[in-house]
């Protein structure tokens, strides 16, 4: 059986796994179920030189409840943050905002949750969701960045569109920018398909961050390649450790990210949480069934 067909049979499968089971996959990637766990979670990472960032688990809200429910919850773990003296930042999605059924809306709530995070000396990072909102996403960002220094957005090597982006990112100031290759599937027009090009533009989308001055580059892969160049990048152009960091997911890679974390560069993990968790993995899952084959073959190497 092909890999791919592999993949799709695992995903195929999930709906009728028990949720119980479900869990037993899903829960190395995802700290628990409320905020304890991921200040738990974040607590235990910190001892261990990384610092964090935590994603309340949801997105696409519906109606206004959903919208509050997030920006409310968002609020309380940048106060338990702040109160836990925690190394961890946050990362929000604007779909779970409002962004697909009322823009202003969503502003309202980044407006409000970058107020609070300034108040309390803790740095926002806006994810990138599919091409059907990246311009949006990209002017919500670019809005928010003229009133406070401390938020972020994401890059997706996997866009053709990125280039453009990130040089006109630069253009308009000091940015702060998470690169990575792009979890959605996307068109063949609008997006590299092969997995050497999504390496080579990560390549150099990377060299044009450094070069043009991004005020802090995240650098979001577990791509052995991938990390490899970025080392090498850092040695040549003399990075300083200010102005870059590795990031990776809870629970993936685990060697590698150690070897970094060895080596001395600064290193953020990402923390997913929430009782969300069962959409979230279904929903993963079957926006790209290669995700399965790294689920399971993460478990049986136990990285
Ligand atoms: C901190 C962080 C933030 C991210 N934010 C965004 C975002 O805002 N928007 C967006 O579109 N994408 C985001 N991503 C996802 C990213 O775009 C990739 O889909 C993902 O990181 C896999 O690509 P890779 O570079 O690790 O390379 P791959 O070649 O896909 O993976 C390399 C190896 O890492 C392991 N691995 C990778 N991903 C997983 C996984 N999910 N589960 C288990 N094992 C895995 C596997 O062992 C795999 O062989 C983020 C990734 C990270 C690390």
């Amino acid at each position: 059986m092909s890999v791919g067909l592999f993949n799709r049979a695992v995903v195929a499968a999930m709906p009728f796994v028990p949720r119980p089971l479900v869990w037993r996959f899903s829960r190395r990637y995802i700290a628990g179920v409320d905020l304890e766990d991921a200040y738990r979670t974040v607590g235990e990472l910190n001892a261990s030189n990384c610092s964090a960032t935590i994603d309340v688990l949801g997105e696409d809200s519906t109606d206004p409840e959903q919208v509050q429910s997030a920006v409310d919850l968002y609020l309380e773990a940048i106060r338990g943050i702040h109160a836990r003296t925690l190394d961890c930042g946050i990362s929000i999605k604007l779909s779970e905002f409002g962004l697909r059924f009322d823009v202003e809306r969503c502003r309202e709530g980044v407006r409000t949750l970058l107020e609070s995070a300034a108040e309390h000396g803790s740095f926002v990072r806006i994810d990138m969701e599919d091409s059907s909102v990246t311009s949006v996403t990209l002017d919500i960002y670019r809005e928010m960045r003229r009133e406070f220094d401390n938020v972020g957005i994401v890059i997706q090597s996997c866009l053709r569109r990125s280039e453009s982006d990130i040089a006109e990112l630069m253009d308009a100031g000091p940015t702060d920018v998470r690169l990575c290759k792009g979890i959605y599937i996307e068109p063949g027009e609008i997006a590299f398909v092969d997995p050497d090009e999504i390496r080579s533009s990560f390549n150099s989308l990377l060299e044009q961050l450094f070069e043009g001055g991004a005020s802090r580059v995240a650098i979001a892969t577990h791509d052995p390649p991938l990390v490899e160049h970025a080392e090498a990048l850092i040695e040549k152009m003399g990075v300083q450790k200010d102005r870059y960091e590795f990031q990776m997911l809870l629970g993936v890679a685990g060697t590698l990210r150690r070897e970094l974390v060895a080596r001395g560069h600064p290193l953020r993990v990402y923390v997913p949480f929430g009782d969300r968790w069962y959409a979230y993995s279904m929903r993963r899952l079957r926006e790209n069934p290669n995700i399965a084959g790294h689920v399971v073959s993460n478990l049986l190497s136990r990285s």
